[in-house]
Order: structure tokens, then sequence, then C-alpha cells
């Protein structure tokens, strides 16, 4: 007979859920992942941060080969799009990591559940397969590491196909005339960008007077520049009321404005937190107005023995947040210790070129009455970004006027999604300006670009 009793059930296997169960695991614990869908890895591998990335990539080199190869004088003659084959790419890139977790899960004797986990009472989750089949699982410990799904929008009749989300939009099978995206977040700059690259004519229809809220605004203002500056259309101040579908067209209104037809939705408005059928409500845990799960510091929920990581939290909702908190709330189970520090998470937005930022903006330091000085270097003085053509964007530092404390980085430009991790170590390690600026930086590269920046907090570039 088989023992179904755990010192920890994790309820997920996405970002957050399966490397919680490797750490549990390592940390000596008899561990089992309960997992809804079929394939381990969650949103982000299955319909979100890896298969985007795929076309991200591929998009980027169409158009490159297309548009931007001669100049480097390499002559390709005429450049065409096999985009069953992109797909194809991207589905195996997903195929072969989501297979990689399962594999994970052997090595680190991670015992999978397939079907959905509800807690029927401390200590206790049942597992129901598609077919109905239930298994009861006894455990000490339970992480809630669901994460969330699409926010839907009144009004917006998705139906699946041309009125979509993020996942439709990563398998549309030809190439839309016209799409409309509703929200200028993370997920419509993505995605949009994506298919303007093959030739879409991309509209991004956005409430607010701005994109990318919540980041630096003079980082998302010079994105928008440059973003507009690449063909994608920007209606601001827009309120979308409905999308509905038209035969092989979709009709989007929007407050104040005349309809537009298009052929293909995108609605990319946020996400909320997944917590139907979890058992929720049968154990009693509080929750916010918004359905998220509220923890103490340790990830602690009301009832004792049951935790929660990752987008069911309140927080920002990345792969690498969730990674972080399932770590620290194991290894508090585990050892009594366990620790994450928020100002140091960074958040990265993959349009080329790349958008990332780390610590606090400018508006939330002139919010917080934090005296700041500010230094910034851009790509076009760099001799790296000139021999590889990608001169756009720059670096910016805020740091503290007195102390030189790095506050936070802010950067556009190509690759600064790789660049933005040396800053988040340098914070970790409580690093000033100076100090970034006193590390020897490889030349030619681009992270010279992040060196200069922290050197122009105290006015003193050297290629500026
Ligand atoms: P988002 O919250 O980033 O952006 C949603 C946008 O929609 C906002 O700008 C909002 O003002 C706008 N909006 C809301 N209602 C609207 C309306 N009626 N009409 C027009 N615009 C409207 O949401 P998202 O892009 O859907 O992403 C969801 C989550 O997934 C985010 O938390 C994001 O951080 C995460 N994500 C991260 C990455 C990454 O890290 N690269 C990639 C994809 C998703």
């Amino acid at each position: 007979m088989t023992d179904h009793q755990f010192d920890l059930v994790v309820i997920g296997a996405g970002p957050g859920g399966y490397i919680g169960a490797i750490r549990a695991s390592q940390l000596g614990m008899k561990v089992a992942c309960v997992e809804l869908e079929p394939a381990l890895g969650g949103t982000c591998l299955r319909v979100g941060c890896i298969p985007s990335k795929a076309l991200l990539e591929a998009s980027e080199k169409f158009y490159s080969a297309k548009n931007s190869l001669s100049k480097f004088g390499v002559v390709t003659g005429e450049v065409s799009l096999d985009l069953p084959a992109m797909l194809r790419h991207k589905d195996q890139t997903v195929a072969t990591l989501t297979r990689g977790i399962a594999g994970l899960f052997k090595k680190n004797k991670v015992s999978h559940y397939q079907g959905r986990g509800s807690i029927s009472g401390p200590g206790q989750v049942i597992v129901t397969t598609n077919a109905g089949e239930q298994t009861t699982l006894s455990t000490k410990h339970i992480l809630i590491a669901t994460g969330s799904s699409v926010a839907p929008l009144p009004g917006v009749e998705l139906d699946g196909d041309r009125i979509g989300t993020s996942t439709e939009a990563l398998n549309y099978p030809e190439v839309p005339e016209h799409l409309i995206v509703i929200g200028a977040g993370v997920i419509g700059l993505e995605l949009g960008s994506v298919w303007k690259r093959l030739g879409a004519n991309v509209t991004v229809l956005e409430y607010l007077d701005r994109i990318l809220p919540g980041m630096d605004s003079e980082v998302a203002k010079d994105a928008l520049k440059i973003f507009k500056k690449q063909g994608l259309d920007f209606e601001l101040g827009t309120k979308v009321t409905s999308a509905k579908r038209d035969g092989d067209t979709c009709i989007v209104e929007c407050e104040g404005k005349e309809p537009i037809r298009c052929d293909r939705v995108l609605l990319a408005v946020g996400r909320s937190p997944n917590t139907e059928g979890l058992g929720a409500e049968t154990v009693g845990l509080n929750m916010d107005r918004r359905g998220r799960i509220l923890v103490d510091d340790h990830f602690k929920t009301n009832i004792e023995g049951i935790y929660a990581i990752g987008d069911v939290i309140p927080g920002p909702m990345l792969a690498h947040k969730a990674e972080e908190e399932a770590v620290a709330c194991v290894e508090m189970l585990a050892t009594g210790y366990g620790h994450i520090n928020y100002d140091t998470i960074p958040g990265v937005v993959y349009t080329e070129p790349e958008i990332a930022s780390v610590g606090k903006t400018e508006e939330e330091l002139k919010e917080a009455n934090i005296p700041y000085k500010k230094g910034s270097f851009p790509f076009a003085a760099n001799g790296r970004a000139r021999a590889i053509g990608k001169m756009e964007g720059k670096v910016k530092f805020l740091a503290h006027a007195e102390t030189d404390r790095i506050l936070g980085v802010h950067m556009i430009g190509s690759h600064v999604g790789d660049l933005i991790a040396e800053v988040g170590v340098a914070m970790e390690f409580g690093a000033s300006s100076e100090d970034l600026a006193r590390c020897c930086h490889a030349h030619p590269t681009m992270a010279e670009a992040v060196k200069e920046a922290a050197l122009a907090v105290d006015g003193r570039t050297l290629n500026l």
C-alpha cells in the first residue's frame, strides 16, 4: 500500500511550488507536489515566461533578418516567415523544460500527484484527478503555490480564439492583420511586440496616461517613444468597455471613442490569484478583497500549518519572487530561518530594447521624501552598444544623497535584463554607487554603461 504521509504537501508546480518542493526535499523533508495540469512548471513554463521568450527571440531574429542585417553587411535575399516552425520551436522549448521538472522531482524524491489539490482541513489535502478519483494526503505542512490566472474585464467576451488572453496570443495560427491589445502592461507590450515584428498592425489601448504602471516613469516614457518608433500604436487614457466577436472580426468599444474593428484582441489587464476549489473557505483562510491569501512575514496564513507564496499572495506577480518566497518559507520550516529582501527583486520587460529595474523608482523616493542623487549613462556612448547596433536606451542610478547607498536602478536597452543582476547583488550587499563604480567591468561590454551610470551619480563619467 502506498504511504500518503508527508512532511510537506505543495499545491501547485509553478516556479514557486516546484522550487519550494525541491528545496524542502534537500532539507530532509518528505515532500509531495500536487499539480492540476499534466505538464509541470505552471503558467511560467507552459503558457507564460518561457514560450513568450521563445517567440520574442524568434520574432526579433525574423525582424532583424528582414530589416537590419544589411547594415552589418549581411545579405540575405528575401526573408520569409515560417510561423508553424516558429511555434514548433516554442513548443519544443516548453516540452523540454516541463519534462526537466519531472526529472528534477525524481532526482529529489518529490512525489508528484496529478490532480486538483484541495485542503479539507489542516494537515489534509485531497487530490482529485480529472477522472474523479481521489487520494487523501496527510501532511505536517501545506504550502499553497497555486499562482494566478488572467483577470477578466467586464464587457470583454473571451472566446478562446479571436478574443483571447496571452495563452491564445502565443498560438495565433496566422499573423493578425490588426491586433488590438487591451492594457499597456508587461504582457501587452511583450506579446504586442512579437506580432508587430511578424507584420501585424498593433494598437495598444491603455486606461492610464502612461505605459508600464509601477515602473520608473522616466524610463517608461523613453520606452513609449521607442515602441512608437517601432510602429506600435498607442491610445492612452482609453478605457475599454467591451469587445465582441462579429464573424471573423472583433469590435472593441472604448469610453468616448468610436468603436474599433480588428481581427484579434489580446486582453492583458492583469492577473487574479487562483484559489478556486482550493478549500480556502472550508478551512477559513483569510483573504483580501482581491482574493489574495494573507500571510505574515514567514508566509504563514491564519491557519496553523498552512503557508502560501507567489502570485496567490500580495506583491509583484513574478516567477522569481515566487521562487525566493518558496525557498524562504521552507527554509523557515526546516531551520527556523528564512529571509527575503523585497527591495532587491528585479523586474524585467523582455521587449527590444529590454526594460529592467530594481529597488525604488524616482517617484517612490519623492513620495517618501528620501533625498537622492541621480546619474544616467546612455548606451549611445557605450562602445559595445555601437558595435552591435543597439544604441537605444540608458542606465539610471538613484543613490541616497547623504550615504550614496544605491536605492534604485532603472535601465532600458539591449540585454538590460541580464545587466540588472549585478545591481541586485550590489544592493543586497548594501553597496554605494561608488562601490559599484570602483569595480572593474570588462571592456567592451554593455555592463560598462552600468559602471558609468554609477560614476555619473558623482558627476564623473569617463566616456561622456
Ligand atoms: P499589468 O498589470 O502589467 O498591466 C495591465 C494594464 O492594463 C495596466 O496598465 C492597466 O492600467 C491596464 N488596464 C486595466 N483596465 C483597463 C481597461 N479597461 N482598458 C484599458 N486598459 C486597462 O498586467 P499584465 O500585463 O496582464 O500582466 C499580468 C501580470 O503578469 C503582471 O503582474 C506582470 O508583472 C506579470 N508578468 C510579468 C512578466 C515579466 O516579468 N516579464 C511577463 C508577463 C507577465
